[in-house]
């Protein structure tokens, strides 16, 4: 490159000297300088056409003009900048066809969403799954299109933001179940996918369905149960019969117990997604006071220390059976599950806007791998004391359902031998500020 030029600088510094030269022949100096210089103009100019005429037809390497010094540069850099854009736009033209092709035989709707909901672009599994049809959806907004109600909700709420999924049933065949998912991704666009989930839904329903039956069939019975042997006891009868009576009614409670939960699991199920949960709103200030004081009843001779922390007066927008079934369960669970004397606190604050509830006590913690089972359906750690504790192994099942059935999460900290913390996190959608009321909203204590 540095050689070009210094030939460009000789070539230049050549036609001076030769005006020079001219100059002193002629002794017109100017017009002899003007002369040179023209000639060196004229030369380049004849370069630079034969770069444009190449341009022109194409810049092809078997056409390559023959120019001199920095033109035959420029030249090169343009012949190896316009092959490798060549080249990258054969690559990105193959990605473009591969991704058409494996788009078309997905068998997942996919489209891709502007911001505001506007369709830029779906795959046939869309024409099929969801009914839009091409060219007549392309801009139009997903919203007149997909009119249910729950895939409204979620779409105004923006609830994809945190990677929740809603089951609606298909627009264009409404005996198929579409399990709607939005990401977010690139500038401010939106990957909308559907999954045929029929077939699963309808698993899901047949188990769901035996459950509740089976629970609500036994509900009759039991009662029988227990209401006869409540009047069976009897002091004057033997003491093996008055301990077999007494384990019966033991029993029958237990179940009893068992089949209330599972008929609660059952209808958080059953109820509706988040998107759909009414909100109305629950005073967890005042709500916590009655808890906290339930929890020292329950505790009873193990005399828990039981502490209450209100850092915020802010209520929060959900269902209030949810919430208070969920909130007692796990302020059941530090008093069933800690030794006697253990210190429970249960807090109630407000972070980055969102609400947090907790429950920490100091007892014997429970084992890391133990921790992501949990909150499985009758998941306990000891069984036994469990049992003898009166546990049917569903409450933590039925407080995360319930949580998230509320907008919320439930996340659970332990180390063993230090204790546990239970913790329930709200988004700022879901807190209620009780100084910032707002107008048709009404508090349930
Ligand atoms: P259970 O009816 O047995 O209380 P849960 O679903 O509420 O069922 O809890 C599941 C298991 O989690 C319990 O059996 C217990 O082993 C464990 N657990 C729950 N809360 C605590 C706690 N605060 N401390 C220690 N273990 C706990």
């Amino acid at each position: 490159m540095k050689d070009e030029w210094a030939v460009e600088f000789w070539r230049l510094a050549g036609v001076l000297l030769f005006g020079i030269a001219l100059a002193l022949i002629s002794g017109f100096t100017t017009a002899s300088l003007l002369i040179a210089l023209g000639i060196y103009i004229a030369w380049n100019m004849q370069q630079l056409q034969r770069i444009n005429n190449w341009l022109a037809k194409g810049s092809r390497r078997s056409q390559l003009p023959e120019v001199h010094g920095p033109w035959n540069n420029l030249v090169k850099e343009i012949f190896f900048t316009r092959s490798k854009l060549h080249k990258r736009s054969r690559r990105l033209s193959q990605v473009l066809k591969r991704f058409r092709r494996s788009s078309a035989v997905l068998p997942d709707a996919t489209i891709i969403l502007t911001e505001s909901g506007k369709i830029d672009w779906f795959n046939p599994a869309a024409q099929n799954l969801i009914g839009l049809k091409k060219p007549q959806d392309v801009h139009q907004n997903i919203r007149n299109l997909i009119r249910h109600p729950t895939f409204q909700t979620y779409l105004n709420h923006a609830h994809y933001e945190r990677g929740q999924e809603v089951n609606i049933p298909s627009p264009e065949h409404p005996s198929i179940t579409l399990n709607i998912r939005i990401t977010p991704f690139g500038r401010n666009e939106l990957l909308l996918s559907a999954r045929d989930v029929t077939s699963m839904q309808k698993i899901q329903d047949v188990r769901r369905d035996f459950v509740a039956n089976v629970s609500h069939e036994l509900r009759t019975p039991l009662t029988v149960i227990t209401g006869y042997t409540e009047t069976l006891g009897d002091e004057n009868l033997p003491d093996d019969i008055q301990i077999g009576i007494s384990a019966i009614s033991q029993q029958a409670k237990r179940m009893t117990q068992i089949v209330e939960d599972l008929l609660m699991l059952s209808s958080l199920e059953m109820e509706t997604s988040e998107a759909q949960t009414e909100r109305e709103i629950v005073q967890v200030p005042l709500m916590l006071e009655s808890m906290c004081e339930d929890a020292t009843l329950l505790s009873g001779d193990a005399k828990h220390h039981v502490h209450l922390d209100v850092q915020s007066s802010s209520c929060l927008l959900g269902n209030q059976s949810d919430i208070v079934s969920a909130f007692r369960n796990l302020i059941d669970n530090a008093i069933c599950h800690t030794p006697p004397g253990s210190t429970i606190l249960i807090r109630w604050d407000t972070v980055n806007g969102g609400a947090c509830f907790s429950v920490q006590d100091n007892g014997l913690g429970i084992d890391e791998k133990h921790i992501p089972r949990l909150t499985e359906r009758f998941y306990r750690v000891d069984k036994g004391r469990s049992r003898d504790m009166g546990g049917t192994g569903l409450g933590l099942s039925i407080a995360k359902h319930a949580i998230q059935r509320n907008g919320g999460e439930l996340t659970i900290t332990s180390q063993r031998g230090k204790g546990s913390t239970f913790k329930c996190t709200f988004p700022a959608e879901r807190v209620y500020k009780p100084e910032l009321e707002q107008p048709g909203l009404e508090a349930q204590a």
